[in-house]
C-alpha cells in the first residue's frame, strides 16, 4: 500500500522583484523610450505585468549602430582577459540576483519557481562563468592560431527559456570578442531587460550589449539589416527556413536552432522506475516547450503495457497549477496562441485514431493550462508523431526490434535529441550510433551543460551552441560543424 501526502502551499514571494509599469529599450548602455508598446502578461494568470517597447526599424538602426561603434572602438580592442573579467562580473551579478532572476522568469513565462530556480538561472550562470574563461584562451582552443570575431551579432531568442536563451547567445558572442543586438521573445522579454541592468551593474562598455523588444516583425529587421554580421537563431523551424532564405545571399554567419521531435527509446532491459522518471522529465518538464523534449516514446512492445502502468500511475502524483507555488511540477502554457496550437494538434490526435489519457487535476480557472497527456496507439503517421507539439504531450509507440527502433526514432524531418534506456552498454553505444541526433542521453534526459555542444541534423538547425564547438560560430573563417 503506497500512502500519498498532501502538499501544504508552499509560495515563492514576488516581493524580490520589482516591474516597471513600462519599458524601453537598451541601446548604448541605455534605457531608451519606445514609440509603441504592447503588453506581457503573466500567462498562469493572464494579469498584465508591463507594457514593452515595440522595436521598429529607427531602433534596431540605432541598437545596431551602437553595437558597432563599441565593437570597433573598445571591445575588439580590449584584450581576452579584459573581456573575461566582465563576464565573471556578469556571472557573479546573476547568481547574486538569482533569486529575483527565478521570481521574474516564473511570473513572465509561466514555467514552476523550481525550474527556474533551479535549472535556467543557475545555468545562464554557468554560460558565462564558462565562457570567461574562454576568452583570454582562444589561442588554445584549437579553433586557429589567431582567431577573430565576427563583429556584430544579431541574436533572435525565443520564449521557453528566456534568460537561459539569452546567456547561450550572448556569453560566447561576448567571450570572442563580438558585441550584440539581442531581441527577446514576445511574450517573455523581462528577465533580458533585467540582464540589461546586469549590464549597467557589471559597468559593460556601452554597446557590448543592447536589446530591442518587439515582436516578429522586429526580428526581421535583425535579420535584414545590413550592418549585422552573424545572426543566431532559436525558435520554429518554419521562422528559421525565412532566415536562411533571407541570410543566403549575404555574408551574414548563422546558426539556427529549430525544432524536434525526439525519441525516448526504452529497451526491455532498462530499468523501468528510472525509466519512469526519465520519460516524465524528458516530456512534462518545462510544460513540454522544449525543443529537445522527448515527445515520442519508443517503447519495446514486450515491456509495454508495465511502463504505460508505472507511467500513468506517476503522472497522477504530477502537481499542475500555481508556478510561483515551490511544490509545482508543471506550470502554465506560455501563451494563449501556444495552447490553442497544443489543443488542435491533440484534437489531431484523437481523430487520427490514438488514444488519449490525462491524470485528474484541477487546472486553475484563469490562465492557460493543459494537463498532462499522453496518446497511445501511436503510428508513424501521425501527424501527433511527426510534427512539434511543444507542449505537455507525449505520443506513444512500440518497436519489437532494436532496428525497429532505430528505423522509427530516425524516421522524423528532425534530428535535435534522443535517450536511450537500456543497462547494456554495448546496446547504448551501438543505437547511439545509429541514431541521427545532435544530442544523445543515455539513462538520463534533459541534461545540459554550457562545455557540451547543442544543435541538430536536418530541420533541427545549422550548427551548435555550447563548448567549443560554439565558441567558434563566433569567429572568423572556423566551420562550427
Ligand atoms: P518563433 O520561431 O516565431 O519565435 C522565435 C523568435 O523569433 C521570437 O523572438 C520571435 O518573435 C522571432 N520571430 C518571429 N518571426 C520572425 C521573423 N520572420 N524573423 C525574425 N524573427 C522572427 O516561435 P513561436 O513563438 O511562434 O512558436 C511557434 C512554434 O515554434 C512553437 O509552437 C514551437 O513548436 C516552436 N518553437 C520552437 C522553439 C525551439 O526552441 N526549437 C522555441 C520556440 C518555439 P516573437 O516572439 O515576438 O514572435
Amino acid at each position: 500500500m503506497t500512502m500519498t501526502f498532501e502538499y501544504t502551499p508552499a509560495p515563492e514571494s514576488r516581493a524580490i522583484v520589482t516591474i516597471k509599469p513600462k519599458y524601453g529599450h537598451f541601446i548604448s548602455g541605455k534605457f531608451v523610450t519606445g514609440a509603441k508598446h504592447f503588453p506581457t502578461i503573466n500567462p498562469a494568470t493572464e494579469e498584465v505585468l508591463s507594457q514593452i517597447a515595440l522595436g521598429g526599424k529607427a531602433d534596431v538602426d540605432a541598437a545596431v549602430k551602437a553595437a558597432r561603434k563599441a565593437y570597433t572602438n573598445t571591445w575588439s580592442k580590449i584584450s581576452g582577459k579584459e573581456r573575461g573579467k566582465y563576464l565573471y562580473r556578469i556571472a557573479r551579478i546573476m547568481q547574486e540576483r538569482a533569486r529575483e532572476f527565478a521570481v521574474l522568469e516564473t511570473l513572465d513565462n509561466g514555467k514552476p519557481i523550481r525550474e527556474s530556480r533551479d535549472t535556467d538561472i543557475p545555468l545562464a550562470a554557468a554560460h558565462f562563468f564558462y565562457h570567461a574563461g574562454w576568452a583570454d584562451k582562444l589561442e588554445y582552443a584549437g579553433l586557429g592560431t589567431s582567431p577573430k570575431p565576427l563583429g556584430v551579432a544579431g541574436q533572435i531568442i525565443p520564449w521557453n527559456f528566456p534568460l537561459l536563451m539569452l546567456a547561450w547567445k550572448v556569453a560566447p558572442a561576448l567571450a570572442a570578442g563580438n558585441t550584440v543586438v539581442l531581441k527577446p521573445a514576445e511574450s517573455t522579454p523581462l528577465t533580458a531587460l533585467l540582464f540589461a541592468e546586469v549590464c549597467q551593474q557589471a559597468e559593460l562598455p556601452v554597446g557590448v550589449v543592447n536589446i530591442v523588444t518587439g515582436d516578429g516583425s522586429t526580428g526581421a529587421l535583425i535579420v535584414n539589416h545590413p550592418g549585422i554580421d552573424k545572426i543566431a537563431f532559436t525558435g520554429s523551424t518554419e521562422v528559421g527556413k525565412i532566415i536562411a532564405r533571407a541570410v543566403a545571399p549575404t555574408n551574414k554567419s548563422v546558426t539556427l536552432e529549430l525544432g524536434g521531435k525526439a525519441a525516448n527509446i526504452v529497451f526491455d532491459d532498462a530499468p523501468i522506475d528510472e525509466t519512469v522518471e526519465g520519460i516524465v522529465n524528458g516530456i512534462f518538464f518545462n510544460q513540454g516547450h522544449v525543443c529537445c523534449a522527448g515527445s515520442r516514446l519508443l517503447l519495446q512492445e514486450n515491456i509495454a503495457e508495465e511502463v504505460l502502468h508505472k507511467l500513468k500511475n506517476r503522472m497522477e502524483k504530477i502537481r499542475v497549477g500555481d508556478p510561483m507555488d515551490k511544490n509545482t511540477d508543471v506550470g502554465a502554457i506560455n501563451s494563449k496562441e501556444q495552447l490553442a496550437k497544443i489543443i488542435e494538434l491533440a484534437a489531431v490526435g484523437d481523430s487520427e485514431g490514438a488514444e488519449r489519457w490525462s491524470p485528474a487535476c484541477n487546472l486553475p480557472s484563469k490562465g492557460f493550462w493543459f494537463a498532462p497527456t499522453i496518446f497511445t496507439g501511436v503510428t508513424q503517421a501521425h501527424r501527433i508523431a511527426r510534427e512539434e507539439i511543444f507542449g505537455p504531450v507525449l505520443s506513444v509507440l512500440t518497436f519489437r526490434t532494436p532496428a525497429e527502433a532505430i528505423e522509427k526514432a530516425n524516421n522524423t524531418p528532425f534530428g535535435l535529441s534522443a535517450g536511450i534506456w537500456s543497462e547494456k552498454g554495448s546496446r547504448t553505444l551501438w543505437a547511439s550510433q545509429q541514431l541521427r541526433a545532435g544530442v544523445i542521453w543515455a539513462n538520463t534526459f534533459n541534461k545540459f551543460d554550457p562545455t557540451s555542444p547543442f544543435g541538430g541534423y536536418k530541420e533541427s538547425g545549422w550548427g551548435r551552441e555550447g563548448g567549443r564547438h560554439g565558441l567558434s560560430a563566433y569567429l572568423k573563417g572556423v566551420s562550427n560543424e
